[in-house]
């Protein structure tokens, strides 16, 4: 695995993933462990370790995606809000070691711990072809 990262394997395709977007600079697919129904990460292809070491210029890319990738979730369910997420360095609860975005829709007010979003396989599956085809 390059790097040791498992982010850059998935955006590679060595480790599966259910996909959400894609382009030549960006990967989107839904969080193994979600925090609410739809949860997506957003990464760049190339790797870096946080907002600090990312390229101005990729950080333009990534922003954009995540704005579109956003615009899909709300479209394909109905969400009625969603927070962005970013987390950096370990003492910020960074888990994995290449900048991502998590999107996380909000069906309703209330801490966001609360908001079940536990899935089976399908379920993940069906979700992601949903935000698919709305982007
Ligand atoms: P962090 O805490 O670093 O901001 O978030 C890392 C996120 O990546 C966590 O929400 C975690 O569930 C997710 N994650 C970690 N490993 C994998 C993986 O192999 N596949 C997917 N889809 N998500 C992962
Ligand atoms: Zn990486």
């Amino acid at each position: 695995m390059k790097n040791n990262c498992v982010f850059c394997a998935i955006a590679a395709g060595e480790i599966p993933s259910f996909k959400v977007f894609e382009d030549e600079n960006i990967f989107a697919f839904l969080d193994i462990n979600p925090f609410s129904k739809g949860h997506v990460l957003v990464i760049p292809k190339e790797h870096s370790a946080n907002l600090i070491e990312t390229s101005d210029e990729t950080l333009s890319s990534l922003m954009v995606a995540v704005k579109k990738v956003a615009l899909g979730v709300k479209k394909a369910l109905g969400c009625a809000g969603f927070n962005i997420l970013q987390n950096n360095g370990e003492a910020a609860g960074q888990t994995v070691m290449h900048i991502h975005f998590h999107i996380v829709p909000r069906y309703s007010s209330g801490p966001i711990i609360f908001e079940n979003g536990k899935c089976e396989m399908s379920e993940l599956e069906e979700l992601a072809a949903k935000i698919r085809s709305s982007i």
